[in-house]
């Protein structure tokens, strides 16, 4: 990959001018293309003649995509404290320190999961239906991207279950697959992906 400095000179083709353009690189704040927000102290390709950004170079998209991977929505739910015990439990069977941290990842990889493995979406419908599921009184507030949200709202229609069922199964799938059951080759997608976010 070349890396562009500020100041460096380059071409390409404006799309306010309509033709090939001599270049500069400066440092901008970039648009986003929802037109809702903008990245500050990008590096990019503007055009000589009317500062317009002509291109970005592959250096500035790390931080481009940082910013729309931030995490937007909250999931709030109240739980009985034996599920939040058994998030924070089965975070901690990892043994990387801040299972508190570790359980937010832990909830997003299996609403991964349950989104494309159909025998997990129905092992968490008949989860959120057992005893274990019942009884509420406990915050958990979840931080996920728009793209994790998705996915929980789509696996909300296709479980129909509502955001407080659908978690509360998620959790006893969980405590199955972490602490009751585990799997070899589960807990070492786990391993990696908790690895991946300590
Ligand atoms: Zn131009």
């Amino acid at each position: 990959m070349k890396i562009y400095t500020e100041g460096e000179k380059s071409k390409g083709l404006c799309q306010v001018c309509e033709k090939l353009v001599p270049t500069t690189f400066k440092v901008s704040s970039v648009p986003l293309s929802s037109g809702k927000a903008h990245v500050d102290n990008i590096l990019v390709a503007k055009c000589d003649h009317c500062d317009h950004i002509v291109s970005i170079p592959q250096q500035s998209s790390p931080r481009i995509k940082e910013v729309l991977s931030t995490k937007k929505h909250s999931i709030e739910v109240r739980l009985p404290i034996h599920l939040l015990d058994i998030l924070i439990l089965a975070s901690d069977q990892f043994e990387m320190g801040s299972p508190d941290q570790l359980k937010d990842s832990l909830v997003r990889y299996y609403i991964s999961l349950a989104d494309t493995d159909k025998n997990v979406s129905r092992s968490i419908k008949k989860f959120s239906e057992s005893d274990l599921a019942k009884g509420s009184g406990y915050r958990l507030s979840l931080k996920v991207n728009d793209a994790a949200y998705d996915r929980f709202v789509h696996l909300m229609e296709q479980t129909k279950l509502n955001k407080t069922q659908l978690l509360k199964g998620l959790i006893l799938k969980i405590y199955e697959d972490v602490l009751q059951k585990p799997q070899k080759k589960r807990i070492t997608d786990l391993e990696k992906v908790m690895f991946a976010s300590a």
